[in-house]
């Protein structure tokens, strides 16, 4: 008969006395180690829907899906997570601009799905959109993020500190006549990058 190794005679005589390494699951629920690399995880206060997860990922595991009212309403961003494409490598989370903590890897590890077309998690993110033509600016937080980073600074960009004076309740909605020929009182509005533009370079006054 082959008898123990001493190392193996030590782990055994351990196990004895502090229990054994492995967990009871199913029996019992697992508790992962703190820094189990687990699903990634949105945090809807902190994100602010500028995509740049969706950018690093490697996988294609991060979408988003605009999605514009037809009429009135609030446009929104639904930032989409799905689970069973992410292998949990962590980029989402080391590109993310809201101090790493709009996307954070948790310990959930418990994945299974009946259906695998419900494998996936979203947040919603409201829009700024182009007061003249309607395109899509940015997330409405992402401004408010950029106007932070940028101090006064701010106060150079129209459609930053509208945005942040709307942000603040104090924009007076009637300050600028509801022009539509995109006109030089128009840059007062909040536009994308094209409106503005023209609002800029047309010679027509108002
Ligand atoms: S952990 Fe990696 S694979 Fe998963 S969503 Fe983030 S970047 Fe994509
Ligand atoms: S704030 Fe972070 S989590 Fe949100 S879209 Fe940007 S990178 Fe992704």
């Amino acid at each position: 008969m082959k008898l123990p190794k001493v190392r193996e005679l030590i782990e055994a005589i351990k196990a004895l006395i502090v229990g054994p390494y492995t967990s009871k699951f199913p029996k019992e629920p697992h508790q992962p180690h703190p820094n189990f690399r687990g699903q990634p995880k949105f945090n809807q206060n902190k994100c602010v829907g500028c995509l740049a997860c969706e950018e690093v990922c490697p996988v294609e595991a991060i979408d988003h899906q605009d999605m514009i009212p037809a009429q009135g309403g609030t446009a929104k961003r639904v930032m989409i997570h799905y689970t069973d494409t992410c292998i949990f490598c962590g980029q989402c989370e080391a590109a993310c601009i809201a101090d790493h903590s709009g996307i954070k890897l948790s310990t959930d590890w418990e994945l299974s799905f009946f259906d695998r077309k419900k494998s996936y998690e979203t947040i919603e993110k409201e829009l700024q959109l182009c007061e003249i033509c309607g395109t899509v600016i940015a997330g409405k937080d992402h401004l408010k993020w950029i106007s932070e980073k940028i101090g006064e600074l701010t106060y150079s960009n129209p459609t930053l500190y509208q945005t942040r004076l709307a942000d603040l309740g104090i924009l007076d909605p009637n300050i600028v006549s509801a022009l539509k020929d995109r006109g030089r009182s128009d840059r007062f509005k909040i536009l994308c990058a094209r409106c503005r533009r023209e609002t800029t370079l047309t010679t027509k006054s108002q």
